[in-house]
């Protein structure tokens, strides 16, 4: 990287290297555009992704266009930085360089910001993954879509009821607000798009089911909240099962408090982990694996590596900050602009975070909003979601047609997308096994 500047970047020049293209990668990025530094951004994607909506291209309510853009044209007008898609997959803090696709060619820095993310974790069990699949990347969240459609194609045709049964019953494990805002929004589906393209599934024989082990659902939110959205889901018809533990997964469903529910589609929407490379950095880290930082967000005695987003541990105020959109994106942007007040000799003061609220929506006109003592729900709830969301969509050409697409459903209550690109069995069938007869 050293020995080949772009011609627009004098190679005299700091260079800082953001290893991660998400919220807090490009918010770094981009707090970096006019400081006298060299910037190179790598990221193993060629997108910037917009995790929060990937539920809805699950449920085939918006396209993957709507919330992925390509990161160099995201940063497209920053002429001091080039991105590259690679996968770093070591970091030498003595020695001040990267290595990138396990080749052994270090690759030096002055500054490294660490914004990697996280990703899923199956609490020791990893086998579940194979048949409890989590969405946490474009593929992941397109795969499980064509696998839910592909479940009620299977359905469709299935002659033994047992097995239509099975093929029709899902489970979302964990009750945060990636597993609610699928659930609410997948039993619409059910209801609105699926009712009359189906002739021989009835909306009421699908059964949806969100286990959570914990007390009730979206812990983040104040319990009355959590309340009034659980009286939501179960309206749509979703089945709510609280304070019960998953014990095990295989391919014939899920056990859950020593009762087994049979089912060909779970899916995986607890636990996370941070990215392993932060761990590769050798520092103390917490039990979901994040780096603990310092607050200006740097890791003890290397002061020009900064960790932020999903991978850093970060304590405020006595409490350690959650990995969500707006710590990433307010680190990410501190640690741009404390690189750039330190290359141009200031002091930069500690990080501070904002603490702006939490809000999930569950159907097309229903969405709970929580800002300090502000409580928003249903459709006053949805139209704030919908102006934060749009506010934070990468481009204006994605947030014109996501809203396009918002307000269509809305208005015509329409299928959204239920075609399959790539289908995907649910796991153990095949087309003659459920034609079977018993
Ligand atoms: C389904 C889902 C729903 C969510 N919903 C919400 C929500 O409603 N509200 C909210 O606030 N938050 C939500 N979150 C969490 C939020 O998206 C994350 O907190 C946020 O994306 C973290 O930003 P980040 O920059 O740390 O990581 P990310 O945005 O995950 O970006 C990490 C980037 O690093 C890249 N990368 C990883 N490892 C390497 C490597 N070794 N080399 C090169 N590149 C690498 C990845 O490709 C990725 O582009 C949701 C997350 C998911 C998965």
């Amino acid at each position: 990287m050293n020995e080949r500047p772009p011609l627009s970047q004098p190679p005299e020049r700091p260079h800082v290297v953001i290893v991660g293209g998400g919220f807090g990668g490009v918010a770094a990025a981009k707090a970096l555009n006019h400081a006298p530094v060299r910037v190179t951004l790598i990221d193993r994607s060629n997108h910037y992704l917009f995790q929060p909506l990937l539920y809805q291209v699950t449920a085939g309510t918006i396209s993957s266009g709507n919330v992925a853009s390509p990161i160099r044209w995201i940063l497209r007008k920053q002429p001091n930085i080039t991105v590259m898609m690679a996968e770093v997959t070591a970091v030498d803090k003595d020695r001040r360089c990267i290595y990138l696709n396990d080749s052994d060619q270090p690759h030096p820095y002055d500054y490294l910001v660490l914004a990697t993310g996280a990703q899923g974790s199956y609490f020791g069990h990893d086998q579940w993954a194979t048949f409890a699949p989590a969405m946490k990347t474009l593929g992941q969240a397109e795969a499980l879509r064509d696998r839910l459609v592909t479940s009620f194609e299977m359905a469709e045709l299935a002659e033994d009821p047992v097995k239509r049964k099975e093929l029709i019953t899902f489970v979302l494990v964990g009750a945060g607000p990636t597993g609610c805002e699928l659930a609410g929004t997948f039993a619409e589906k059910v209801q609105f798009a699926f009712k009359n393209g189906f002739r021989r599934i009835a909306p009421s024989e699908v059964r949806i089911v969100l286990i959570e082990a914990g007390p009730r659902i979206l812990p983040m939110f104040s319990e009355t909240l959590s309340k009034k959205v659980l009286t939501k889901l179960q309206t749509l018809g979703v089945e709510v099962r609280l304070g019960q533990a998953v014990e095990h997964i295989d391919e014939d469903g899920v056990i859950a408090a020593g009762q087994r529910i049979r089912c060909k589609n779970v899916i995986w929407t607890a636990g996370v982990m941070a990215s392993p490379i932060g761990q590769n950095l050798g520092v103390e880290t917490d039990r979901f694996g994040r780096v603990k930082v310092g607050p200006d967000l740097t890791i003890p005695r290397y002061p020009e590596i900064y960790v932020v987003g999903d991978t850093a541990h970060i304590e405020a105020k006595g409490k350690t900050l959650p990995g969500v959109a707006q710590v990433a994106l307010q680190g990410g942007q501190y640690a741009g602009r404390s690189i750039h007040a330190r290359v141009t000799g200031k002091e930069a003061p500690p990080f501070k975070y904002v603490d702006k609220g939490n809000m999930a929506t569950i159907s097309h006109n229903y969405a709970a909003v929580e800002r300090g003592r502000l409580q928003l729900t249903g459709p006053v709830g949805k139209l704030g979601w919908v102006y934060i969301h749009l506010l934070y969509l990468s481009s204006m050409q994605n947030r014109i047609s996501t809203f396009m697409q918002w307000m269509w459903l809305l208005l015509f209550k329409s299928r959204g997308s239920a075609y399959i690109v790539q289908p995907v069995r649910p796991v153990g069938q095949t087309t003659a096994e459920v034609r079977a007869t018993p």
